[in-house]
């Protein structure tokens, strides 16, 4: 069996939406933005939140000086320590972003495809398929979850057994 890694597909999924400068002058533009309108914190890395300016009341917008702590901060939950003007940003207390998420579900999804048997039952091969077919539906990065939607309908999962390796 095997598991579709590629991020990007045949069969192209809407686009999702995302920041631009005429949208949301004071967030970088390319975030990409949740069903709520806001930028999503699971389908952006946290890389691109620290790009954020930060705009005080009554001042004009600058970039922060400081955006390892302004992503943290975003991201919610991370803790910062300034230690000899290095800034360490913990980021255990954070919700995962896009890679931490994507670099786990492979790792589930790979290791279970090396564990399935080389001639699976119908039982497995439905609970695979039903494993699966529920990313595009659960997988809580919409844009992700659209890719891989359309990426195993273009080339649904083989599920009859492992490739012996
Ligand atoms: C279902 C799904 C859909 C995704 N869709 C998108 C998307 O549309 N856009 C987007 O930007 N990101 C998407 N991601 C996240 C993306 O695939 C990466 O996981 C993420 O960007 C982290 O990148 P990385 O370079 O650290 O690569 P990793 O996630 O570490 O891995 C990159 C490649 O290595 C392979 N790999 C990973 N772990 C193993 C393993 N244990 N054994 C063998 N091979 C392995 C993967 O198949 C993948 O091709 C998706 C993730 C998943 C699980």
């Amino acid at each position: 069996m095997t598991a579709e890694s590629s991020s990007t597909s045949s069969a192209s999924p809407a686009q999702p939406l995302r920041t631009t400068k005429e949208t949301h002058p004071n967030l970088p533009p390319g975030l990409i933005l949740g069903e709520d309108g806001k930028p999503c914190k699971v389908c952006n890395s946290w890389q691109d939140w620290a790009k954020i300016k930060v705009v005080k009341k009554g001042a004009s917008s600058s970039t922060s000086k400081d955006p390892m702590a302004m992503m943290a901060a975003m991201a919610g939950g991370a803790a910062i320590k300034k230690k000899e003007d290095k800034v360490e940003v913990d980021r255990s207390e954070c919700p995962p972003d896009t890679g931490e998420l994507g670099r786990a579900t492979w790792t589930f999804l790979h290791t279970t495809a090396a564990y399935y048997p080389l001639k699976a039952n119908t039982e497995q091969q439905n609970r695979m398929r039903a494993l699966l077919g529920s990313l595009p539906t659960l997988y809580p990065c919409t844009p992700c979850a659209d890719d891989f939607g359309a990426d195993t309908k273009a080339n649904p999962p083989d599920v009859l057994g492992s490739t012996p390796g």
